[in-house]
């Protein structure tokens, strides 16, 4: 007979897996087993675990009455993971035993394993779970950076400040990626400097894996043992060597473990030298010549695009190029020029540098951009790659993004959708009709627990306020205040991004007369919530983070403007499930998507947003707010100031009269019709569900079928 596993051992496989981190059921049974080392623990259950002897867990169990939970969160794991009928299975059956391989260099899963930044791997991190729960055969690849991305810290003068912590392994939910024969695997990618070596991780999520390469084995010199050390540190040097290891490495690693994927995905360009090892394994297979593998492969491959500006795309020199991509270069027989005319827009220009979103395009048949508008942008941006081709035939697509819904909805809002909406509404959160009954949640039930929400943000607020203040030795009186930060009763808004300048944090500070009336008022009061981190590099965004720290730490905005250190995903959720307003202010059209604001959507706070990236095919006049009409203008000075009026103006007299417009029970009533129009117009298609089928459907099916398509680059 089978052993029946112990409690331990099925906490532990609970843990094993970041399935549970969207199953807030799941969640809870972790945090009930110690709240308060669960928060300290940053919720990490491998560590809360590791904490425990089996015994000692055993006796908690039982003294919290949580083995019927354990037993039953335990089972509905492993139906989860051993699903047929799923939307894949009648969907994506064409992949089936050759996978789609996904490739980003980051992934935001979840706040205890920080390798992710900020959007780009949130957005890779909620395309796993998707994938996972609607059972597309998909595979990850992705680095692991033993030192994650910074933490943040402000000091007295508002300067941001960077710490980095080594990650301890033993306390992530990874274990060694095996080959068929059950060795661990190692990559090598040479160089004409010699070979770095990676070793491959495994993460589970779902029913997805992820492998995550990791330089630091002791074949490595020592400078390359550091090389995956951190997420987007490190000079440009380091940036290619990532890079190779990223696509290089990430396709040997797939062979070594017996993966054969049909479909390459590149999540951004930074991957792109996958299509170059892809090609080279079809020529060594198959005796292709280059152009023919070339052809094959580029018919398998899709690339998604990010970036609306052009100096935001990697870009290395020849020499760069020859030291670590010359030696894959020879094995595919491209001498030096040729193997450069793969990254260059004009492939004889000797001045051009090469650069990965090119490389990209050229190795890729199929193309998209993350928005509507940015389709348009990048249509214009790259139209000199097709010359021949007119602006609306550049042939690259769209696929908006979305947000994977059991990440970031509230577990509240998800007792009020599991009564209203209809029988396994979460397997079918793309389509329309599902969210039409939302209409029948009484007002004053949606209100209550809207609040209950936000309640429960400011008091997370103004416990991380008081460690800020501790931290910078600020007095018990300014101690006080913090503790007594922002007030339940006012309408609050967020605004929480990264700090690069084009988001432009400061937009709403611009006229401080104007906000202090605001934030000051006796009867119709507003506060803010800030939060984000600056790129270390980026002195312009850390100066911009200095001066909304400041207005924080003046009167009268002290305790109604303030500004939460350390932007993560932990704090991204309590922000987006608590505000009443999500404030979006990018210099259009710069936000190639955006996606915190889809975030807020189905916990019922509405948006106040630039129509750009996904808000300018999102707002219909009353699902949420619009600043500015969507007009640009070619002098930068001027669109700023014209877009600083347009936010104070909209907050001014639309935002602030609707919500405190009150009925006899003081429910906002138009605020709560608008807040459900957001759901019912919004919620099916901005979630990650959605994408990730259109992404099937468009891409990935066609592309298993090695259909090629008339996307041919000069
Ligand atoms: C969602 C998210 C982002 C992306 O937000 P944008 O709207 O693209 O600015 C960045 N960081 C974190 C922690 C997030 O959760």
């Amino acid at each position: 007979m089978a052993h029946e596993k112990t409690i331990h051992e099925k906490l532990q496989e609970l843990a094993g897996n970041l399935w549970w981190s969207w199953q807030p059921e799941v969640t809870n049974i972790f945090r009930e087993i110690d709240p308060v080392r669960w928060s300290e623990v940053v919720h990490n259950p491998v560590v809360l675990l590791k904490e425990y002897p089996p015994e000692v867990l055993e006796k908690r169990a039982s003294d919290a009455v949580l083995h019927t939970r354990i037993n039953w969160a335990y089972r509905r794991l492993h139906e989860y993971l051993s699903a047929v009928d799923t939307w894949g299975s009648t969907h994506a059956g064409v992949l089936g035993q050759r996978p789609v391989a996904y490739f980003s260099a980051e992934f935001g899963l979840h706040e205890s394993l920080p390798i992710y930044s900020g959007g780009l791997g949130v957005l890779a991190g909620d395309h796993l779970k998707s994938a996972s729960d609607l059972g597309i055969p998909l595979v990850a690849i992705g680095l692991f950076y033993g030192q994650g991305y910074f933490q943040q810290h402000v000091d007295a003068t508002g300067w941001q400040q960077e710490t980095y912590s080594n990650q301890e392994i033993e306390k992530l939910p990874m274990e060694r990626a095996l080959t068929p024969q059950g060795h661990p695997v190692l990559v090598s990618v040479e160089t004409r400097g010699g070979s770095i070596h990676a070793r491959v991780w495994k993460v589970n999520v779902g029913r997805i894996p992820l492998y995550l390469l990791d330089t630091n084995v002791p074949e490595n010199r020592d400078e390359d043992r550091l090389l995956t050390s951190r997420l987007y540190g490190g000079d440009v040097r380091t940036r290619i060597r990532q890079e190779i290891i990223l696509g290089i490495g990430g396709v040997r690693a797939l062979a070594a473990m017996g993966i054969q994927p049909g479909v390459i995905h590149m999540n951004e360009g930074h991957s792109a030298f996958a299509g170059l090892e892809m090609i080279r394994q079809r020529i060594a297979e198959d005796a292709l010549s280059f152009d023919e593998a070339l052809r094959e492969t580029a018919s398998t491959c899709v690339f998604t695009t990010h970036t609306p500006v052009p100096a935001g795309h990697d870009r290395f020199g020849a020499d760069l190029i020859d030291e670590h991509v010359g030696p894959l270069g020879d094995g595919l027989g491209l001498h030096h020029d040729a193997l450069m005319s793969l990254g260059r827009v004009e492939p004889q220009n000797q001045g051009e540098a090469f650069c990965m979103t090119v490389l990209a395009f050229k190795l890729c048949r199929r193309a998209n951009a993350v928005s509507s508008l940015h389709g348009v942008v990048s249509r214009r941006m790259w139209a000199n790659l097709w010359p021949w081709r007119s602006e609306e035939e550049i042939p690259i697509g769209h696929i908006t993004n979305g947000i994977h819904v059991g990440t970031w909805l509230a577990a509240q809002m998800r007792i009020i959708y599991d009564r209203v909406l209809p029988l396994n509404w979460y397997l079918r959160t793309g389509e329309p009709e599902v969210w039409a009954p939302v209409e029948s949640v009484s007002p004053g039930e949606l209100w209550e627990t809207h609040q209950a929400l936000k309640s429960r943000l400011i008091s997370y607020a103004r416990g991380r306020l008081i460690k800020q203040a501790r931290r910078r030795d600020e007095p018990e009186e300014l101690v006080r205040i913090a503790a007594n930060a922002l007030d339940p009763r006012v309408l609050t808004i967020g605004f929480a991004r990264r700090f690069a300048p084009y988001k432009r944090a400061d937009l709403i500070l611009k006229d401080l007369d104007m906000l202090a009336e605001m934030v000051g008022s006796s009867t119709h009061p507003v506060q803010f919530i800030f939060a984000g981190k600056s790129h270390p590099a980026d002195e312009l965004g850390k100066s911009l983070l200095q001066r909304v720290f400041r207005i924080t730490q003046e009167e009268p905005f002290r305790g109604r403007v303030v500004f939460l250190e350390d932007y993560d995903i932990n704090l991204g959720r309590h922000l987006v499930q608590g505000v009443d307003v999500w404030l979006n202010n990018p210099r259009r059209p710069l936000e190639a998507s955006g996606t915190s604001g889809q975030k807020v959507v189905l916990n019922g706070c509405l948006n106040c947003s630039i129509l750009d990236g996904w808000w300018a095919e999102a707002y219909d006049g009353s699902n949420g707010f619009a600043i500015g009409n969507g007009r640009t203008h070619v002098n930068q000075q001027v669109q700023d100031e014209r877009d600083a009026k347009s936010v104070a103006d909209v907050v001014r007299n639309e935002v602030i009269p609707l919500y405190y417009s009150r009925d006899r029970d003081d429910l906002p009533q138009d605020w709560i019709r608008r807040m459900k129009r957001a759901v019912r117009t919004l919620g099916w298609r901005f979630n990650a569900d959605r994408m990730v089928m259109d992404y099937v459907s468009q891409n990935y099916v066609a592309a298993a079928g090695g259909l090629s398509s008339d996307m041919t680059v000069r």
